[in-house]
Order: structure tokens, then sequence, then C-alpha cells
């Protein structure tokens, strides 16, 4: 198989497209075992980039899965590219680096080759994951996330990262980081797939020197949250006869649609077949008319509105 093509980011070995993604718990299918053996799997099919988050809640599942691979001589710890992130709840720029090693402690892989701010709005200080009001309201926190940015900054600095960047920020919040950094955000991890392009700030981004990352590039079709009326890609025509001309599954054509726009993918399976499945995707290429057919299923559709964040003064969607 090809290898993965990767994106330079200073400080790292290059960050690869196509990576694993470990977010089950919403899902309420997944338990830690079957990411563990996820990602077992997964190194073994070839990838050699995780995408994490502490909010997850199976980073320790993801660090045992590493470690066994190091130990039994599969990878080197120098050939992966691991991600996670800064919860929400853990903005307090005093408190970044002790909430850090909440991860590290977890993940027990010596460093984070990209950490990312998961949210630009915050929740209360502490440890509950989504601190609610009796009013069935969000508590929110008001850190500036030029202050996050800050202590992120020196988290690069003592080398404990390689590099940093965000998630879910919008262009004027981006803009607004990139303005006021000492290091540069490498990397946007964002909702993209074929019913929500996200044109103009992935235009943005790579016009600044930012990688993009796609979440959901399959549009998370098993999420607990989802409409009945829904679009669902593994359903859509002009996907399935894309598939059925390039002899590819739908998934591989969302995929390579993704790539072809130079954006990162992290697709999240814990079937072994999956996961062989959406690596893949190396041998094939669509051609400008069947990017075009693709380009014309957006519909601005978001999955994660992480709506409990509503009404939060950096709640990244109200542009
Ligand atoms: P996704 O990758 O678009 O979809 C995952 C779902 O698709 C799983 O239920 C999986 O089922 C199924 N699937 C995977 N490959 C398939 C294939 N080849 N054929 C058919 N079904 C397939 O959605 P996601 O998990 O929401 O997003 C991917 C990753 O992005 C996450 O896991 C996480 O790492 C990251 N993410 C980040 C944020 C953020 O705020 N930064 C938000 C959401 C997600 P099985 O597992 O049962 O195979």
């Amino acid at each position: 198989m090809a290898s993965v093509p990767v994106i330079p980011i200073p400080g790292t070995g290059g960050y690869p497209m196509i990576g694993l993604g470990t977010f089950t718990i919403f899902e309420k299918t997944g338990s830690n075992d079957e990411v563990k053996e996820a990602v077992r799997c997964a190194i073994d099919s070839g990838y050699r980039s995780i995408d994490c988050a502490l909010v997850y809640q199976n980073e320790d599942s993801v660090g045992q899965a590493i470690a066994e691979k190091i130990s039994e001589g599969v990878v080197k710890r120098e050939d992966l590219f691991v991600t996670t992130k800064l919860w929400d709840t853990h903005h307090n720029p005093a408190n970044i680096r002790e909430n850090f090693f909440k991860s590290l402690n977890k993940l027990k892989c010596g460093y984070v080759d990209l950490y990312l701010i998961h949210w630009p709005f915050g929740f209360e200080d502490g440890d509950e994951w989504f601190p609610m009001g009796k009013d069935g309201k969000a508590r929110f926190s008001d850190h500036d996330y030029l202050d996050v940015w800050k202590g992120m900054e020196k988290l690069v600095d003592e080398g404990l990262v390689k590099a940093i960047g965000l998630s879910n920020f919008n262009i004027s919040q981006t803009e607004r980081v990139l303005q006021n950094c000492r290091i540069k955000p490498s990397n946007l991890q964002i909702e993209v797939h074929p019913y929500l392009s996200n044109k103009k700030l992935v235009d943005f981004c790579q016009a600044n020197g930012i990688s993009v990352t796609a979440y959901a590039p399959l549009g998370n079709p098993n999420r607990t949250w989802a409409g009945k009326d829904d679009p669902i890609v593994f359903e859509e025509p002009i996907l399935k006869e894309i598939a059925e001309r390039k002899k590819k599954s739908i998934a591989q054509v969302c995929l390579r649609f993704l790539l072809q726009r130079n954006i990162v993918v992290i697709p999240k399976s814990v079937t072994p077949k999956r996961i062989k499945e959406n690596i893949d995707i190396l041998d094939f290429e669509l051609t400008e008319e069947e990017m075009k057919a693709i380009w014309s299923l957006d519909r601005g559709k978001r999955f994660y509105l992480e709506s409990i964040a509503k009404g939060h003064k950096y709640y990244p969607f109200d542009e």
C-alpha cells in the first residue's frame, strides 16, 4: 500500500493525512477495550496518527494500545502522531499544564504531537464534564481563549507538546489567535463532510498556513442524536454511483474527496474491516466531475452543534 501523505508541521515528523478517530462514548456502544483493540488494529494496518481527547474518556486505552505496539516492536514512538485536546472545563490559564497532564498521564507516550483547544468557549472550571445549573443551562466560564493559547504555547516551550492548534474555532476567532500569538496554530480541526463543505473556513486556514482536519468525515451516521430526516452519506445516490464506478466503498469516496481538498481525515471505527478500508484510499483518484458532483451535496448541515454552549460569548456558530 502507498504510504500515507503527511502535512509538514514544524517540530513534528509530519502530520499523516489519515488518522484514526476515537470518539465513542456518545454512541453508547463502545467499550474502552474496543477502543484499545481498534488502535492496535489501526497501527497494524498502517495508521500512524491517532486522534484523542480527554473528554472521550478512553485515553488510557489508547495509551495501552500504543505502549503494546511499541513493546511488540511494530512502531517506535517517533513513528506515531498523537493528537489530544484540552477540555472546556480546563480553560483556566493557571491550570493548563496540570490539566494537560490529565491526558498525558493516561496516554503515557512521553509527549503529545498536537494539542488542540477543543472548543473556544469554556464551562465552569473543574472536572465535571458538562456542568449544568438547576435551570438546565450549562454553567460557563469566560476565560479568554487568547489566555488559554498562552498556556498552550508554554507547553511547546517545555517540549511536552510538539505543536498546538485549535478545534471548532470560526474565522474571526482563528484570526484573533493568529494576530495575537507567539506560536502560530498549526492546525484547525472542524466538522467537514459532503453535507458540510466549510469552504470559507477551510480556505481561510489553508491561505494562512494552518492545516485543516475534518472530523466526522463520514457524517457520523451512527450518532445517537441523529434526526430522522438527517441526510446519511451511505444512502446518497451520487456517492453510491461514484463508489460503484470506482469499485470503492462510499466511505472511501467521502474520505478521498477530503484528501483531494488537502484536508486531513480522522474517521472513527472500531470495526477491523472498516479500519482497513478507511486507510485504503491512496490507489484511486476522483475526477474533476466527480469532485464537482460531491461538492453539489453541500448544504451547510452540521451534525455537531454543541448546543448547550449556545449563548456563550465564544459560541462559534453564531456568525
Ligand atoms: P465519523 O468518523 O464520520 O463516523 C464514525 C461512524 O462511522 C462510526 O459509527 C463507525 O462505525 C462508522 N464507520 C466508520 N467507517 C466506516 C465504513 N468504512 N463504513 C461504514 N461505516 C463506517 O464520525 P466521528 O467519530 O464523529 O468523527 C471522527 C473523529 O473525529 C472522532 O472519532 C473524533 O476523534 C473526532 N471528532 C472531533 C470533534 C471535535 O470537536 N474536535 C468532534 C467530533 C469528532 P464503527 O465504529 O462501528 O465501525
